[in-house]
């Protein structure tokens, strides 16, 4: 513990570090600087869906280091063309903007929503409308559009042109919708807020009012994209299609990648000179996102995920349902949350040190995040892990209360 602490560090204190360093990764497996060997159910938070170091991506990087790093957008960049293609023949976006996170995803997505409309259909609408306990970034836009208060202490004053409503509340967001709502944006899970899946009632009454009103529905695919919940693309589940959606976290396996995809109508409204990037898909990240992509298709691994997640969670429910801690077991394909009677920390920390490394999604909510080809026999030792110590939470819990 002493070996990583943070009193001597040169780093702004932003995290809250777990006390170990990690220096390698295979599979499923991670080891830390002490060759202790941890299972990996948080993936780097959703962003190494094929396992640490999976064999094709790192071929495609290796080739790609020998030929070119990177080149500036000023010229054509056949990786960009070959990347987009892949990801606009496989959804119902028509294009793709490349980018270099999440939240410059989500900047590009609310850019063009207000660009479409001030100048392409010239109504001057700005305004976007997100919900409560939502996720979209940091950056000062983003962190605006993120329905949680603690993202926002000390950042006064904010971007103008955001509401936000509570979720599942239709009167509200009726309400909230008038003469210069531009867009509708939201993750079809929750994930940080808690793994908390919008309905389907509820999203299609979204996706109706977005037509009524002439208004953009963007989803953030961020965390729920790319197989992560069974389906290439998580709105899929819902049988609606986003006008723009935003991808990052699984795009590259690892490699810093995003990307803001969106159908035809609204391609023309970022000519050439509306946006930009610098890194925006250099050929390096372009092979990570192609290779990581084609593994996907290749491998059927969509549906490894579909079937993995309905494993863990029929697992999860099997040996919890009798566990007075465990309130609630909630997810789709292989993002999943067990939301429990108290703070989730200290269960956390003890996984850890079981060798299982999981994540919080808000105080009382374990989340689950394993890559996609995670096997059954994975799935099982980490679920005797979290099972032994929910078991024991129990004991505990009611021994101080006696
Ligand atoms: C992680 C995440 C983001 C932000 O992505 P960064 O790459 O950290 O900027 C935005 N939206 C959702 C849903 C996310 O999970």
């Amino acid at each position: 513990m002493s070996e990583h602490s943070t009193e001597a560090s040169s780093l702004f204190p932003t995290y809250a570090r777990f006390p170990l360093a990690l220096v390698k990764g295979e599979g499923s497996w991670l080891w830390d600087d002490q060759g202790n060997k941890y299972l990996d159910f948080m993936c780097g938070l959703a962003v190494t869906n094929l396992g640490h170091a999976p064999e094709q991506v790192k071929q495609a990087l290796v080739r790609q280091l020998d030929e070119l790093w990177h080149v500036s957008n000023l010229f054509h960049i056949p990786g960009q063309e070959a990347a987009a293609k892949l990801l606009t023949e496989h959804s119902c976006a028509d294009a793709v903007f490349f980018c270099n996170s999440g939240a410059e995803a989500n900047e590009a997505a609310i850019k063009l929503a207000r660009r479409y409309h001030q100048q392409v259909l010239n109504n001057g609408r700005h305004e976007i409308i997100t919900f409560t306990q939502s996720f979209h970034g940091r950056t000062l836009a983003t962190l605006t559009a993120t329905g949680q208060d603690k993202v926002k202490e000390g950042f006064q004053p904010l971007p103008a042109g955001f509401k936000t409503v509570p979720m599942h509340d239709e009167a509200a967001l009726e309400a909230a919708i008038g003469p210069q709502t531009a867009a509708i944006m939201l993750e079809t899970i929750q994930a940080e807020g808690g793994v908390l899946p919008v309905d389907p009632a509820f999203m299609h009454r979204v996706a109706k009012l977005c037509e009524a009103h002439g208004l953009l529905l963007i989803v953030d695919e961020i965390q729920t994209g790319l197989g992560r919940t069974g389906k290439l693309f998580s709105y899929e589940h819902y049988g609606i299609e986003p006008d723009i959606f935003t991808l990052a976290k699984g795009l590259g396996s690892g490699f810093p990648v995003g990307a803001m995809l969106a159908k035809k109508p609204l391609v023309a409204a970022f000519g050439p000179g509306s946006h930009g990037s610098t890194f925006g898909g250099t050929p390096l990240a372009m092979a990570a996102v192609k290779a990581t992509i084609e593994t996907m298709l290749s491998e059927g691994v969509v549906d490894q995920a579909a079937d993995a997640g309905q494993y863990l969670l029929a697992r999860l429910r099997e040996q919890l349902t009798d566990n007075p801690f465990v309130r609630e077991i909630r997810g789709r394909g292989l993002i999943v949350g067990i939301e429990c009677d108290g703070a989730v920390g200290d269960l956390v920390a003890a996984a850890r040190e079981r060798g299982l490394l999981v994540v919080t999604a808000g105080p009382q909510v374990i989340r689950l995040l394993p890559n996609l080809r995670v096997s059954r026999d994975e799935i099982d030792q980490a679920v005797d892990i979290l099972v032994g110590l929910l078991a024991e939470q129990t004991v505990t819990t009611r021994g101080s209360k006696a």
